[in-house]
C-alpha cells in the first residue's frame, strides 16, 4: 500500500476510567502507525475519570511529544468527550476510537486504505453479535438499531461503532454543529459525503469495566431517536386521530341507546374508558413534553463540555504544547 505520507492524522480517544489501558493503547497505535510514515497526534479526552487516567495521560504526554490530553470538568459522556477531542484535532483526517482496545488499532490501516481511495468517511460496524456483551445487550442493541431505523430519518447498520476515520473537510463541518444533544454515530450518517462502512470484530476490553449501564443505554436510545426525528410526534398524532375516530363513532351508538331506553348504569365502563383515555393522553403529552424540554435545553446555548485542564492550545490550527 502506498500511503499519503505528507498527511497528519489526529486520533481522538474518549477515556473514562481507563488507567490500565492508556499506555498499552499508545504502544499498539505506535506499532500500527510507525511503519506507515504518517505523522499523527493522539488526543485523549479524560471524561471525568475517578481513577488514575489523568495521571497516566500526563506521564505519557511527557514521554511522547505527540500525545495530548484534555481534562473535562466532570463526566459529560462519550459523545461530548468526542466533541471536545475533535474540536482540538488539526490533522488531515480524524480517527475516533475507544480507549479500551475493543476497537483493534490494526483496523486503522484499512481505514487509511479507503481514505486513500477517496472516501471522506470510513466507519465501522460490528460483524455479527457482540461476543463480549452481556446476554441482554444482544437484544437491547438489536432493538436500539431497529427502533432508530424505524423511527428516525437515518439508517444505520446494526452495531455501528464510534470507530471511524473522518476527512478534514467533514471535520470542519462537524466542528460547526451546535446542538445540545450529540450522537456522533447518527450525525456521521446524516452528514452524507462519500462514506464506506467496514465490518470489524470487537476485541475483548483490555482491562476495566464498560461504563454504560442498562439505564444509560435506555436514555441514549430515547434521546437519540428523538434527536434525529420528529416522527414520534406524527405517530402520536396518528394514534390520537385513531382513538378520536373510534370515540366519535361510539357517540351515536350511545345516543341511540339512550333514546331507545337501553342505557344501563355503566359505571365500570365509564371509569375504564376515562382511565384508559386519561392514561393515553398523559403518555402522548409526555412525548410532546420531552420535545419541549429539548427546545428548552437547546435555547440555553450552554457549552457541550467544560475543559478543566489541558497540555495543549490551538494556534493557527496547530496544536501547541503548554
Ligand atoms: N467513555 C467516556 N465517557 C463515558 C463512558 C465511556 O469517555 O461516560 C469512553 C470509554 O473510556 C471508552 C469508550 O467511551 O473509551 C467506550 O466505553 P465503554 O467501553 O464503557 O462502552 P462499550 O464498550 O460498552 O461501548
Ligand atoms: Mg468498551
Amino acid at each position: 500500500m502506498a500511503y499519503l505520507v505528507d498527511k497528519k492524522l489526529s486520533i481522538v480517544i474518549p477515556s473514562h476510567n481507563e488507567e490500565k489501558n492508556i499506555s498499552y493503547l499508545i504502544d499498539q497505535i505506535r506499532e500500527t502507525l510507525e511503519p506507515t510514515g504518517y505523522a499523527y497526534e493522539l488526543i485523549f479526552v479524560d471524561d471525568g475519570s475517578r481513577d488514575n487516567t489523568l495521571n497516566e495521560l500526563k506521564v505519557n504526554a511527557e514521554i511522547h511529544s505527540n500525545v495530548f490530553y484534555v481534562e473535562l470538568s466532570r463526566n459529560f459522556g462519550k459523545d461530548y468527550a468526542l466533541k471536545a477531542g475533535i474540536a482540538m484535532a488539526s490533522g488531515n483526517a480524524v480517527i475516533t476510537m475507544d480507549a479500551d482496545l475493543q476497537h483493534p488499532p490494526q483496523m486503522i490501516l484499512k481505514m487509511l486504505y479507503h481514505w486513500e481511495e477517496g472516501y471522506d468517511i470510513v466507519y465501522t460496524y460490528r460483524e455479527g453479535e457482540n461476543p463480549h456483551g452481556k446476554g441482554y445487550q444482544k437484544v437491547t442493541s438489536r432493538l436500539f438499531y431497529k427502533g432508530l431505523n424505524m423511527l428516525s430519518d437515518i439508517k444505520m447498520e446494526n452495531g455501528t461503532a464510534d470507530f471511524r476515520l473522518i476527512d478534514e473537510k467533514v471535520v470542519k463541518q462537524l466542528k460547526l454543529i451546535d446542538e445540545y444533544e450529540i450522537f456522533f454515530r447518527g450525525i456521521i450518517k446524516w452528514a452524507g459525503y462519500k462514506q464506506i462502512g467496514i465490518p470489524y470484530v470487537p476485541s475483548k476490553r483490555h482491562t476495566g469495566e464498560a461504563s454504560y449501564s442498562f439505564a444509560k443505554l435506555v436514555k441514549l436510545a430515547v434521546t437519540t431517536i428523538m434527536a434525529f426525528s420528529a416522527r414520534p410526534l406524527y405517530i402520536i398524532s396518528m394514534v390520537g386521530l385513531l382513538f378520536s375516530t373510534v370515540a366519535i363513532l361510539y357517540i351515536p351508538y350511545v345516543l341511540i341507546s339512550y333514546c331507545l331506553g337501553y342505557a344501563v348504569s355503566g359505571w365500570a365502563s365509564i371509569i375504564a374508558t376515562i382511565a384508559f383515555f386519561g392514561g393515553l393522553q398523559l403518555m402522548l403529552m409526555s412525548v410532546i413534553g420531552i420535545y419541549v424540554g429539548k427546545i428548552f435545553m437547546q435555547s440555553k446555548h450552554r457549552p457541550n463540555y467544560i475543559i478543566r485542564s489541558s497540555n495543549v492550545v490551538i494556534v493557527d490550527n496547530d496544536l501547541i504544547r503548554i
